[in-house]
């Protein structure tokens, strides 16, 4: 690591790790330096055991950090790419209408059209963005297709990014064949090749206008040595650029405010966290489901009625212990069926609230304040009641409702859906929602009273400050967000190589 660099970008996901290699293409020409501190350790793939009990080390806090309120618990990993590691690589483009809002309503007058699609047709070249094919359906995508089909409920095959897949099944327990195309396969190799320093489980404490304070952390086991001596470091940068993810970058900017001389009230805001319900029907026979891609098809016919997308997926055991409901004996039942669950995700879109925000506690650590917006019940029980109706028309014997006042609900209940399952029948502290697309809480906009990116990117009342992540989102994107990410991150790179 040498004393100072042109630029550094703090955090190595989807928008780091894209930004570091955008930049990097200029390295040559403009003889620029570029530093990529990431607070999580380097692994190397052939350490993915696929075991949920030691990929779990991936995470912050071990797979969850739950909300103050204890009604969602929100996953992000910490490890050089980010979530990109563990994400399960659906790939999204942002809904037209959704850019329209950002431009019209948030100033953000670049993310015409043109710029997102041709942008995004580079990067998904880059990084193999295909439509899934069907040799890689497990049971239960065929199962979800087969029910939709039968209810006349249009499915549509995912897009993914992967390249020589061999359908390990659990893709969010890190890719042991490097199939998946995240950014510590892809876009960081690429960045370091053409010069730029990467330093890892090198956590950012705070910034000042020109210096970042980080300390580094002993590897964990099984990961890379260091680089650096454990203990406190400091490197100056012209330009920094916080791309900490959605939970980390307003936490980095809350702790870094005094010493930016910033007083934005908006750090942390407007944090939206695209809550899930993952749910299981049990179907009469043992199903295979944990081979093949967890992810083939999705249903968005219901987004704008109802607000929420359905995706097929298949988890570990641990979690699918946690999505089910039931304690003691009646959850061990539950759980021996693992086998012959199907399962589908509710997707819903929570709206940017105010008091939906990033906090921090008195160690400075990300604290979540959220609340489940009474539009987003609505949502998820007509989400439920969906998903009931496609378990039972697949084939399904029972299924398990965490929303629902009687459980397990056998076919016998079909016609009665609607009694058992009711807005105030979710009991969200006994039944937390999930989530593993955080956004906002650094919103871009042109308001400064109602963001805290300028549109170019960087922090209000600094002008080398930059964000270049997920926070970024003004609103939720309403779909699975990595691509959305990457884009705003070539924006801002876009907008840092005519700086410099
Ligand atoms: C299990 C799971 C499955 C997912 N599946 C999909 C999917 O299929 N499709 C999709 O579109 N999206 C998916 N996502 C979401 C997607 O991965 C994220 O939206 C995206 O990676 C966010 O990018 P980011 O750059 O904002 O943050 P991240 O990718 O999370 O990167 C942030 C990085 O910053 C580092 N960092 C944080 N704080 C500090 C600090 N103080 N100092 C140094 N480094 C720090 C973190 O360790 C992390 O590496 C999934 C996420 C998860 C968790």
């Amino acid at each position: 690591m040498k004393e100072k660099y042109d630029v550094i970008i703090i955090g190595s996901g989807a928008g780091g790790g894209t930004l570091a290699e955008y930049l990097s293409r200029f390295i040559s020409e403009k003889k620029i330096s570029i530093l990529l501190i990431e607070g999580g350790a380097l692994w190397k793939r052939e350490k993915f055991n696929q075991t949920e009990k030691d990929m779990s080390k991936l995470y912050f806090n071990r797979g969850a950090i739950f909300s103050k309120e204890m009604n969602i618990g929100v996953a992000a990993a910490k490890a050089v790419g980010g979530s990109t590691v563990v994400y399960t690589g659906v790939s999204f483009r942002p809904p037209v209408d959704v850019m329209k809002k950002w431009r019209e309503k948030f100033g953000l007058s670049f993310l015409t059209d043109e710029f997102v699609n041709s942008r995004l047709t580079e990067m998904e070249k880059m990084i193999n963005v295909h439509e899934i094919p069907p040799e890689y359906d497990n049971d239960n995508n065929r199962l979800f297709r087969e029910g939709c089909e039968k209810l006349g409920i249009e499915v549509k095959r995912l897009r993914i990014n992967i390249r020589d897949c061999k359908g390990q099944g659990f893709c969010n327990l890190g890719c042991t064949e490097g199939a998946k195309q995240g950014t510590h396969v892809v876009q960081i190799p690429s960045a370091i090749s053409r010069g730029v320093d990467l330093i890892y489980n090198s956590y950012v404490d705070y910034i000042d206008r020109d210096t970042v304070y980080f300390h580094v952390n002993p590897p964990p086991p099984w990961t890379e040595p260091n680089t650096l001596p454990e203990g406190e470091h400091k490197v100056k940068g012209e330009v920094i650029v916080i791309a900490g993810g959605a939970l980390n970058t307003p936490a980095i900017l809350l702790r870094s405010k005094k010493h930016l001389e910033i007083k934005n009230k908006n750090i942390g805001k407007y944090l939206t966290l695209h809550p899930v319900y993952n749910l299981n029907g049990i179907y009469p026979e043992k199903i295979k489901n944990y081979r093949g891609h967890p992810k083939s098809f999705y249903v968005d016919q219901f987004s704008y009625t109802e607000g929420y997308y359905l995706e097929t997926s298949f988890y570990f055991p641990g979690v699918t212990a946690k999505n089910n409901p039931g304690f003691g004996r009646m959850h061990e039942e539950i759980m021996k069926k693992y086998h012959n669950m199907m399962s589908i995700l509710i997707l819903s879109h929570d709206p940017a609230e105010t008091h939906n925000r990033i906090e921090i506690d008195k160690n400075g650590n990300p604290l979540i304040r959220y609340r489940v917006n009474d539009n987003v019940k609505v949502s998820l029980t007509k989400a439920v009641i969906r998903a009931g109706q496609i378990f039972f028309a697949a084939g399904c014997e029972k299924m398990l409702l965490p929303g629902s006042n009687k459980n397990p609900l056998t076919r016998e209940d079909m016609e009665n859906l609607e009694k058992y399952i009711l807005p105030s029948s979710f009991d969200f502290a006994k039944y937390p929602l999930s989530s593993a697309h955080p956004q906002g809480g650094a919103r871009m906009g042109n308001d400064s009273a109602i963001s805290v990116a300028s549109p170019e990117g960087s922090v209000w009342g600094t002008d080398n400050i930059f964000v270049a992540d997920a926070s970024l989102f003004p609103t939720s994107v309403k779909v699975n967000p990595y691509e959305t990410v990457m884009l705003l991150a070539r924006y801002i790179g876009e907008q840092i190589i005519k700086k410099i």
